[in-house]
C-alpha cells in the first residue's frame, strides 16, 4: 500500500507529490490526465516567479518536477470510489483495479461549464475566457462580454471593467442573481452594459472573437454585440461527483477542507479547485497541495506504526 495516495495530477496533485515524496515515504498519483486544466490553458503570466509561459509547457514541467522523485505515477486513471476503512483507504479506479493506501490526497480539480454555443468551442483562448484573473488583462481596452448575472459573472464584470474598454454582461433570466451589493456597484460603472432576459445563441469570428448574438427572449427578436472577448461565467463544477456519499460536500459539491486540508474522513485530505477554497487558481492550488502533503504527513506520524 502507499503512504499517500493523491488522486488528480494538476498542479494542486503535483505539489502534494513532490512534498510527500520528499518525505521519503511512499507516495502514488493516480490520475487522468496529469496537469489537468493547465493543459487547455494558452498564457499564464500569473505563477509568481515564471513571468510568463504556456499551459502545455507548465504541464510538462509538473509532472518533470514529480518523476524526479520516486513517485508512482498512474496516468491515465479515473477513480470512481472511495471507501474509507479503519487502516487502509482503498481507491477504486474505473479500469477495475484498486489501490490503497494510509493518507488519500483528493485533487480532482474542477472545470467551467460551458454555454454550448456555437463559436464557443472554436474560439475558445481566441477570444473566449472562463478566468477574468487569468485573462482579463489579455482584453486590456478592448470590449468584451461577461454571460452570467450570478455572483461570478457580475464579479468578473466590475474586475473587468477597471481593465477593459466596455462590458457587456449577459444574464438569461429576467434578473440578476448576485448580491444587492454587488449589483449596486456593477450598475453605478459607467463603461457596463445589462442585458437581462437575454439567450447568447452564438459567438462569432474569423480568427478571433468580433462578436456575439444574443435572443432577447422577452420579443424573440436575435441581436449583435460586436467585441473581442467573452467571458463565460456560469459555473464552476467540481469534479467530486465520485465521492459523493462519501466526503462531506458543501451545496457546489466542493469538498470541505479544513485549514490543513483535512476532510470529513480521517487521512483523507483535499487540495485545489475541488475544494471550497476560494478563489481558484494555479498558485493556490498548488499551494494547497503542499499543504495537504504535509497535512498527510503529520496525520500519518501520529497514527501509523513506525
Ligand atoms: P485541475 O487542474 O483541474 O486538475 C485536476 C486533475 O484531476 C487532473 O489531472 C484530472 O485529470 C484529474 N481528475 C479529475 N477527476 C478525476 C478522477 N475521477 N480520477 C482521477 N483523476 C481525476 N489559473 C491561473 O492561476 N492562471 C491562469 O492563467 C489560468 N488560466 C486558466 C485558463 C483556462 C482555460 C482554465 C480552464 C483554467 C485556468 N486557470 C488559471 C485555473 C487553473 O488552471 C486551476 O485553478 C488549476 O489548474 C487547479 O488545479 P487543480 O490541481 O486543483 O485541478
Amino acid at each position: 500500500p502507499f503512504d499517500v495516495l493523491i488522486v488528480g495530477g494538476g498542479p494542486a496533485g503535483a505539489a502534494a507529490a513532490v512534498y510527500a515524496a520528499r518525505k521519503g515515504i511512499r507516495t502514488g498519483v493516480a490520475s487522468e490526465r496529469f496537469g489537468g486544466q493547465v493543459l487547455d490553458t494558452m498564457g499564464i503570466e500569473n505563477f509568481i516567479s515564471i513571468k510568463e509561459t504556456e499551459g502545455p509547457k507548465f504541464a510538462h514541467a509538473l509532472e518533470e518536477h514529480v518523476r524526479d522523485y520516486e513517485v508512482d505515477i498512474m496516468n491515465l486513471q479515473r477513480a470512481k470510489a472511495l471507501v474509507p476503512g479503519s487502516d487502509l483507504i482503498e481507491v477504486k479506479l474505473e479500469s477495475g483495479a484498486s489501490l490503497k493506501s494510509k493518507s488519500v490526497i483528493i485533487s480532482t480539480g474542477a472545470r467551467w461549464r460551458n454555454i454550448n454555443v456555437p463559436g464557443e468551442h472554436e474560439f475558445k483562448n481566441k477570444g473566449v475566457a472562463y478566468c477574468p484573473h487569468c485573462d482579463g488583462p489579455l482584453f486590456k481596452g478592448k470590449r468584451v462580454a461577461v454571460i452570467g448575472g450570478g455572483n461570478s459573472g457580475v464579479e468578473a464584470a466590475i474586475d473587468l471593467a477597471g481593465i477593459v474598454g466596455h462590458v457587456t454582461l449577459i444574464e438569461f433570466d429576467t434578473q440578476l442573481r448576485a448580491d444587492a451589493v454587488l449589483q449596486r456597484k456593477l450598475r453605478s460603472l459607467k463603461n457596463v452594459d445589462v442585458f437581462t432576459n437575454a439567450q447568447t445563441t452564438e459567438i462569432t469570428g474569423d480568427q478571433k472573437v468580433n462578436g456575439l448574438v444574443y435572443k432577447d427572449r422577452a420579443t424573440g427578436e436575435l441581436k449583435k454585440v460586436e467585441l473581442e472577448g467573452v467571458f463565460i461565467q456560469i459555473g464552476l463544477v467540481p469534479n467530486t461527483d465520485w465521492l459523493k456519499g462519501t466526503v462531506e460536500l458543501s451545496k457546489h459539491g466542493e469538498i470541505i477542507v479544513d485549514a490543513r486540508g483535512q476532510t470529513s474522513v480521517p487521512g483523507v485530505f483535499a487540495a485545489g479547485d475541488a475544494t471550497t477554497v476560494p478563489f481558484k487558481q494555479i498558485i493556490i492550488a498548488a499551494g494547497d497541495g503542499a499543504k495537504a502533503a504535509l497535512g498527510a504527513f503529520d496525520h500519518l506520524i501520529r497514527t501509523s506504526a513506525p
